[in-house]
């Protein structure tokens, strides 16, 4: 079958390329780590994102062990085409795979089900580390890490897995906050206006905060169309300094950032109000340097009581959580999220999808229908 391969470490060795039929011999385990029977998926498509394109052009990321080459792809959608009966899982039915699988010392939170927590940093990702991702026609996986969706989400499905990461900082956003104070959020801002950045101004005016977005986009651009369409206000980062916004616009409740540059995501703390919470959401592997006002920065955040975490991957349960966010989102805002995917290309033209284009969002690599 057709896959889209690449060699880990060698830039620029990523081709559409023929692989096995996906056999899964003892390969297959569920969540507990048990051989197990896995569900055959038909992949519809992949979305492409800043770590794939690390992959292709950075040499990031590293194939199966023992191989060379690495399936890639994290961001899926498919059907099944058959499952164990005891899954649930029905021929057709729409399913999105998580990425993160648990290490093999099966550390705390991994064996909690909360690999995207792990200690050890022995967990693999399909895609991405040490497994092959969701870019063929079809793949294998255990039902555990398998979450069916509606058909109603067949044109934003490929969002899912984005969608899981924001989620997720949302969930544990409120949670914290909730659990150290009465807390009410009015206002939030989001830094960036890619699709983390649009998912989480989606969801967090889903639980109707005001939302600021913060962006280097025009107001012409399908960024901006998507953020008019669910009532959040735009505003450009050039004229907009995110340090200063706080003072701008009133006390930040909760700030999000998600632009992928650092010195944003120091700025965000400093905007983050009083009570405040700030998600970092940004994998910034660069080496670049910024000057802080430590004392100011320090004062500012003993004095405000201000909370700052970060996140990365999610497990299943924010998987779950993010369906729901969508399924409100398309029921809300009829037509808005299917604007996030841009441009869908097919698997023999993946080199378009990995060329960024000015008014991409999300760009996404179709496999069949
Ligand atoms: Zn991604
Ligand atoms: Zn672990």
């Amino acid at each position: 079958m057709q896959a889209i391969v690449t060699t880990p470490g060698q830039k620029g060795s990523v081709h559409l390329g023929e692989i096995g039929e996906p056999s899964g011999h003892g390969e297959i385990q569920d969540a507990k780590g048990e051989a197990a029977e896995g569900a055959l998926v038909q992949v519809v498509e992949v979305g492409v994102c800043g770590t794939d394109l690390e992959i292709a052009n950075e040499g990031y990321g590293a194939a199966p062990e023992g191989r060379q080459q690495l399936v890639m792809g994290h961001e899926n959608l498919g059907r099944v085409v058959n499952a164990p009966p005891a899954s649930g899982l029905k021929e057709g039915e729409l399913v999105v795979a998580t990425v993160r699988r648990p290490c093999p010392e099966r550390c705390l939170p991994c064996a909690a089900g909360q690999s995207d927590n792990c200690l050890t940093g022995h967990y693999t990702e399909r895609g991405i580390k040490g497994r092959d991702g969701y870019m063929a026609q079809q793949y294998l996986e255990h039902p555990d890490y398998l979450v069916p969706l509606p058909s109603t989400l067949s044109r934003v499905g490929v969002l899912m897995e984005p969608s899981s990461i924001v989620e997720k900082g949302l969930i544990q956003a409120f949670s914290i906050q909730r659990g150290r104070m009465p807390w009410q959020p009015r206002r939030a801002l989001v830094c960036g206006a890619g699709a983390i950045g649009l998912l989480a101004a989606v969801f967090l005016r889903l639980r109707d905060l005001e939302v600021v977005v913060v962006a280097k986009a025009a107001p012409d651009s399908r960024s901006a169309q998507v953020a008019r369409e669910i009532g959040a206000e735009l505003l450009d980062a050039d004229e907009h300094p995110v340090a200063g916004l706080g003072a701008e616009l009133g006390n930040i409740d909760l700030a999000f950032e998600a632009t992928g540059v650092s010195a944003v995501a120091m700025a965000a703390i400093t905007a983050t109000g009083h009570d405040g919470v700030c998600c970092l959401s940004s994998v910034t592997a660069g080496a670049r340097t910024v000057t802080v006002d430590a004392d100011a920065l320090n004062l500012d955040m003993v004095l405000g009581n201000k909370l700052v975490f970060g996140t990365v991957n999610a497990n299943r349960k924010h998987f779950e959580a993010a369906a729901r966010m969508l399924g409100a989102a398309v029921r809300r805002w009829p037509g808005v999220l299917e604007q996030v995917v841009t441009r869908r290309e097919p698997a023999a033209s993946f080199a378009d999808a990995f060329q960024r284009q000015p008014d991409d969002i999300k760009t996404v690599v179709t496999f069949s229908s």
